[in-house]
């Protein structure tokens, strides 16, 4: 996922920054997601929220306003899958349409870094706007497709499953996706505004777990499946405005919707900011490219290349690039 740019004399980066690791946030939220389950209840869930984390990744693009909204609310959906990964990998949710916004990635490794890259067609967008001030995630991709995947390393096979994108939200998306692919039931909630200190995003994911191991044996299927529609009665309560306040935390959101419930919170894990670019990688991307192409992306000697996952720019002498003979 690289965009190349051609250096103009007005935006280059100072040398410091050429550095291997690019001057991108060290930013580290240590409980974006709290894993809980309801005791002797066939329930299990995650409450996603990124805090700040949230808009240190949606400001870095310039993506319009209804797009990174989107793209906020896929940031907490792949924290929360990528939170159930058994094994060292990145969980990556892609959105290909025909609407506004024709590609949406974003993924979150087992360590919960993130990242994500929209692609939109800043126009369309605009036109939307006009007669739809908050378009829905299918009014903005359109008609398509969504893949889910895990990547567990290089010797491992990636594991994707793709859907018809199906629903209004994205988080409806999600739920025809797990309801297609998953033998238990799902629920799925996501979120993401702009609010007055930056943007905010959240999401609360829970799923039916088999009823033997842990749960009651005394406990009919019928009642199981009262258990379970109680959660997400008690669920849909959540609000945008809880999730996306700093002030509250998520310990006291959860013992707000499901203390009567038998909540268990698990041992919160951290989020960051994760993009993988290095002045490395890129430079061996480059070396791929043949020598006309490498000329002609080269402005006054240098060559730009711009991360889009981060957006930050790399500059490469086109000297210091060998290039594939042709
Ligand atoms: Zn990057």
């Amino acid at each position: 996922m690289l965009r190349v740019s051609a250096m103009t004399a007005n935006n280059s980066s100072p040398a410091f920054l050429d550095a291997s690791r690019p001057d991108t946030p060290d930013l580290v939220v240590p409980q974006g997601v709290v894993p809980f389950y309801l005791d002797h209840r066939p329930v299990r869930g995650r409450l996603v929220r990124p805090g700040v984390l949230t808009d240190t990744l949606l400001t870095r693009h310039d993506n319009p306003d209804a797009v990174l909204r989107l793209a906020g609310e896929a940031l907490a959906l792949v924290a929360a899958l990528a939170s159930s990964l058994k094994f060292r990998g990145s969980f990556s949710l892609q959105a290909k349409g025909d609407g506004p916004v024709s590609l949406l990635l974003a993924d979150c490794t087992d360590s919960g870094a993130l990242r994500f890259h929209a692609r939109s067609d800043d126009e369309q967008v605009a036109e939307l706007l006009k007669t739809t001030p908050a378009p829905t995630a299918s009014q903005l991709l359109g008609k398509g497709y969504i893949a889910f995947s895990v990547d567990q390393g290089p010797d491992t096979d990636i594991y994707q499953g793709i859907v018809e994108m199906n629903g209004e939200s994205l988080s409806e998306m999600a739920a025809h996706y797990f309801a297609t692919s998953e033998q238990h039931a799902c629920w799925v909630r996501l979120f993401c505004e702009k609010t007055p200190v930056g943007w905010r995003s959240g999401a609360l994911v829970m799923e039916k777990i088999a009823m033997d191991g842990g749960i009651d044996a005394d406990m009919t299927p019928e009642e199981g499946d009262d258990a379970w529609e109680t959660a997400v009665t008690l669920a849909t309560t959540l609000t945008a405005r809880e999730v996306l306040d700093d002030s509250l935390s998520s310990a006291d959101l959860l013992y707000r919707l499901f203390h009567a419930e038998g909540l268990v919170a698990g041992q919160p894990r951290a989020l960051a900011f994760g993009c993988r670019c290095s002045r490395a990688r890129l430079s061996g991307i480059l070396e791929t490219f043949p020598l006309d192409d490498l000329d002609h992306m080269a402005q006054d000697g240098t060559i730009t290349m711009n991360c889009s996952f981060c957006n930050h720019s790399f500059h490469f002498q086109r000297d210091e690039i060998g290039g594939k003979a042709a």
